[in-house]
């Protein structure tokens, strides 16, 4: 989320982000206690949608503790060599055609294999560093994928490419579809290890809601993808990332640029979708859903203004939004409004007013907000 500093960008100045290495590595840290034992598994953070919206280049001096970043693809992969990761770096898309094989020149690359030609195009081009491979069970997502008839026979297909030194490793790979209910991967799980009974190979299935929910066989895993969480925001229904020890890493604020005080039945904002019951002081912030705030977020949506909860007024404007002032008797223009990201006010909130959820919120802030990464403090 770099932002180019041209004429829009410095119009938008008053909506900005924050985000806080250190709460990235405080949960980080987190996780390492949930998997602390004899053998803890091994992390991949993942970093796709530009690190949830955080910036790839800003998050990566947080992710210290870590030891592996999983992206989307090759562009996500050279943007993290060049924040400097040196790791290994997980591809969960990788390889769209035979074309993408012959780029690779990535000594510490791991690509999840979700289709047996992918497995042909490596085999055709050989790239100079032997890629380590994932292969994908197709699970209960049923998005990609070998299935329960096909696994078998790509891991062999894979396992004689390692013996002929065209592959380094080749390990397993699932993705829950339930993983954020109490009952959610019993059956899933249990079709995965059927499948890849007896075959050598590190495993790796669990993300952020299999890890909060699912302690005990997320450290059966060799390698875990916590994404979410590591941002500090909760998968889990009804249980906001500070109630689980997260810390928010992103913060989005604005300010106060106008205060009227409306007499009672009178309509605020566009097709007056508020109406006053009283007389009240209403005020403008200067964030809309040119933001990246969600335009589905509507009257009763809470907002911090100078600190202290209150609620939106109406539909969310383009570049505005309106808010009620009543418990705020002292605002004045100028006054920092926080639209999500504190412990009183995560993101969750927002997202189960807009009918969304907090990804979602994350990768869709426009990449021209001013953004300020707090170091990791020494
Ligand atoms: C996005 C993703 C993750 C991380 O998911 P969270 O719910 O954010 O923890 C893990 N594995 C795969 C395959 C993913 O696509």
């Amino acid at each position: 989320m770099n932002s180019p500093p041209h004429s829009e960008t410095s119009k938008s100045r008053l909506t900005r982000v924050q985000v806080d290495l250190n709460a990235v590595a405080h949960n980080a840290a987190c996780l390492r206690t949930v998997l602390r034992g004899n053998h803890p598994p091994r992390i991949w953070a993942t970093v796709k949608g530009d690190a949830y919206g955080h910036g790839i280049a800003n998050v990566i001096a947080g992710l210290a503790q870590v030891d592996g970043l999983a992206v989307s693809n090759d562009a996500e992969r050279q943007a993290c060599r060049r924040a400097g990761w040196r790791g290994p770096i997980l591809m969960l898309n990788g390889l769209a055609s035979i074309d993408d094989v012959q780029p690779l020149h990535d000594p510490e690359l791991h690509l999840v294999i979700h289709h047996p030609s992918q497995l042909s195009w490596l085999r055709t081009h050989s790239p100079d560093h032997p890629p380590s491979v994932w292969l994908r069970y197709v699970g209960d997502l049923n998005y990609t994928g070998m299935n329960t008839c096909t696994y078998r026979q790509a891991y062999e297909i894979a396992e004689a490419m390692r013996r002929a030194g065209q592959i380094r490793m080749v390990g397993h790979f699932n993705h829950y579809a339930q993983s954020d209910s109490v009952d959610g991967i019993r059956r899933a799980s249990q079709q995965f290890m059927k499948t890849i009974r007896g075959l050598s190979g590190p495993v790796s299935t669990s993300n952020s809601a299999a890890l909060l929910l699912h302690q005990e066989h997320s450290a059966t895993n060799d390698w875990v993808r916590p994404g979410l969480m590591l941002y500090g925001a909760s998968p889990l229904a009804h249980r906001a990332g500070p109630q689980l020890g997260l810390r928010p890493a992103l913060l989005l604020q604005s300010e106060l640029i106008s205060i009227q005080t409306l007499p009672g039945n009178t309509s605020l904002g566009y097709g007056g979708a508020f109406v006053t019951p009283r007389a009240m002081p209403i005020g403008i912030v200067a964030c809309g859903y040119v933001h990246g705030y969600p335009r589905q977020a509507g009257t009763g949506t809470p907002v911090l203004v100078n600190g202290i909860r209150t609620t939106l007024c109406g539909h969310v404007c383009m570049d505005l939004m309106a808010v009620d002032l009543t418990p705020i008797p002292h605002a004045e223009p100028g006054m920092p409004v926080t639209l999500w990201g504190t412990a009183e006010l995560p993101a969750e909130e927002i997202a189960r007013h807009a009918g969304t959820i907090a990804a979602a919120l994350f990768t869709g802030l426009s990449a021209n907000l001013p953004i300020h990464v707090i170091p990791i403090a020494t």
